[in-house]
């Protein structure tokens, strides 16, 4: 089974026939829709339908161009040829600006007669949803040379500052000292030693992680600050009321949904603290739990997996659930989708990127090995897979909103972990349930203490930038008001900002609750398949539809209400029994 993924579906390289053919047909595409305008003689269908179709043509170049470009510096910062074209691509993109700021004023002027549009043509009925949204958008547009101007100097503004970010902790390397040896180690290494057997590992490795960020820190606050000064001032400029407006406008998400999200994660807190209780006392720590053992792993029994174990044992426990997804998932590990292993200069973490164009998608983690590393790439397979399921609908139509794009990757994810607690021993349930547990205070309370201060740094940042040492400083404050009392003061995480890259992307702020939205959501749709015959086939069709419809109605799909506070509670009440289980058998088998 190869370990690296194999982009030959999109070039051989970029000095390929391929590449070069492929960016003269976008360019030249660019330049046609670029010179769309109202002509009088044409009819509100032939204009619309003329725009549709050669944005539809140069999306698919452009998808293709730019994922090729991207995947290949994800696993290698350092080519600069790769970095280059994704450079030149996003550039040449943001030059679409003028002509769609053009049409979306265009259709909004249409008002009642945009109704026509959807009888008399299929095309433009199979892109309704498409086509509402940017013209309801058009209210929050700028002229066209500003939308124009504010698009390139996005360039060399926000978008410069997230690359520098995301090469300063790529090309970090931490100095830790291994068995009496020196050694200078890549930042994702060092931060998946969270996972180690060994207390004085995971221990050395916080405090030199922690230490290594002096290097770039003021880099990095430079970097936030930038981009989260240029956000206010654009979404202030378009008229929202603050940049979470803008986020749950773009997440086709309304407010009282994330309130009520939000309650039912507060009214959680008290039971993820008894969990964390429990844990620091496992582990012997009398001050509370120590952020660097936040991922120890509890119990004798070792779990791990080879990477082929780790395959196997995803796609067998998938395929009582599905044998078409499980096939799927086989298919994503034989024919080289993934990039399974750390290297230097590669990309930490994990993402699924899916590519419209070849109808396939690209997988890169970083696996050594853990319980926690296979259900990440179980994870990761969910995106594939809803990148499958809209792998027939229009590209126009492919565009999911965040509190959406984790709801297959948390099915999946499920599914594994539940089959993995079915078969497995009391000692081994105590092993997974901990595992799973850690994840989940992940995703609900530490995703809670970015929230907030998320919150705080746009409140903060409107008046004035903030040092490196006032980042920290609200950070420590986040996880205190989210975590309360049960983790040891005096080592927790004030690097946090530094370290998560979705801080760092002008284009989607408050990346963290669509991750706890994502989390309950799909532990509450996974929860359907109980009574439910053809439960596969609805949720496909939920997934199929998650381009083109809102939350609201996406949801239906699935006869589901999260406007109502009852949906998100009985997700948590699934995670409540786990709590309950694992201190159960924590007191007989720890
Ligand atoms: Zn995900």
């Amino acid at each position: 089974m190869e370990k690296q993924w194999n982009l030959d579906k999109l070039y051989p390289d970029f000095d390929s026939r391929e590449f070069a053919e492929d960016k003269k047909n976008f360019l030249s595409l660019l330049k046609e829709i670029n010179s769309w305008s109202v002509e009088q003689e044409q009819s509100p269908v032939q204009l619309a339908e003329k725009f549709i179709n050669k944005l539809k043509k140069c999306y698919f170049y452009y998808s293709k161009l730019v994922a090729y470009s991207r995947l290949t510096v994800s696993v290698n910062a350092e080519d600069e040829r790769a970095q280059k074209e994704v450079e030149k691509l996003e550039k040449k993109i943001t030059e679409l600006t003028r002509s769609r700021v053009r049409f979306q004023k265009w259709l909004s002027e249409l008002d009642d007669r945009a109704k026509t549009l959807y009888e008399n043509s299929a095309l433009l009925a199979e892109h309704e949803f498409f086509l509402e949204e940017l013209a309801a958008k058009s209210q929050y547009l700028l002229s066209e040379e500003e939308e124009e101007l504010a698009a390139r100097l996005q360039q060399t503004g926000s978008s410069a500052w997230s690359k520098l970010h995301q090469r300063l902790t790529s090309t970090l390397t931490v100095t830790l000292k291994v068995e009496g040896e020196k050694k200078e180690l890549p930042l994702s290494e060092v931060r998946n030693m969270a996972y180690d057997k060994n207390a004085d590992i995971r221990k050395k490795a916080y405090e030199a992680e922690i230490a290594a960020y002096d290097k770039i820190e003021k880099g990095g606050a430079a970097a936030l600050n930038a981009i989260k000064g240029e956000v206010l001032t654009m979404t202030e400029k378009r008229g929202y009321d603050s940049p979470l407006e803008k986020t749950l406008k773009d997440s086709r998400m309304e407010e009282k949904t994330l309130e009520t999200l939000i309650e039912a994660i507060e009214n959680s807190l008290s039971d993820f603290r008894k969990y964390l209780k429990k844990k620091a006392e496992i582990l012997g720590h009398k001050k509370g739990l120590p952020f660097y053992d936040l991922f120890a792993p509890v119990g004798e029994v070792g779990l791990e997996f080879e990477y082929e174990e780790a395959a196997e044992f995803i796609v067998k426990n998938i395929r009582p659930l599905s044998s078409e997804m499980a096939d799927f998932f086989k298919k994503a590990f034989s024919s080289s989708w993934i990039d399974a292993l750390p290297r230097a200069n590669k990309r930490g973490g994990a993402f699924c990127y899916p590519i419209h164009p070849i109808q396939e998608s690209r997988v890169m983690a970083n696996f050594t090995g853990s319980f926690s590393n296979m259900l990440t790439l179980a994870h990761e397979l969910g995106h594939a897979y809803h990148g499958h399921c809209l792998k027939e609908e229009s590209i126009l139509n492919t565009d999911y909103p965040m509190p959406l794009a984790e709801t297959a990757s948390i099915f999946s994810e499920t599914a594994v972990h539940e089959a993995a607690l079915e078969e497995a021993s009391p000692e081994e349930r105590l092993v997974i349930l901990e595992n799973h547990l850690s994840g989940a205070t992940q995703i609900i309370v530490d995703i809670y203490s970015r929230f907030i201060f998320e919150k705080e740094l746009f409140a903060e940042r409107k008046e004035a930038s903030l040092s490196s040492d006032e980042l920290q400083s609200l950070m420590i404050q986040a996880q205190k008001e989210a975590y309360g009392d049960v983790l040891d003061e005096e080592h927790l995480h004030p690097y946090m900002w530094l370290n998560k890259s979705h801080y760092y992307s002008a284009g989607q702020n408050y990346y963290n609750f669509p991750y706890a939205f994502g989390f309950l959501f799909g532990l509450g749709v996974y929860a359907l398949k109980e009574d439910n015959d053809n439960f596969m086939e609805k949720y496909k069709s939920l997934l199929k539809v998650t381009g083109k419809k809102k939350i609201s109605e996406v949801a239906k799909q699935a006869d589901i209400n999260p406007g109502a506070g009852e949906f998100w509670e009985k997700s948590l009440d699934k995670v409540r029994e786990d709590i309950t289980l694992f201190i159960k058998l924590a007191d007989e088998y720890a």
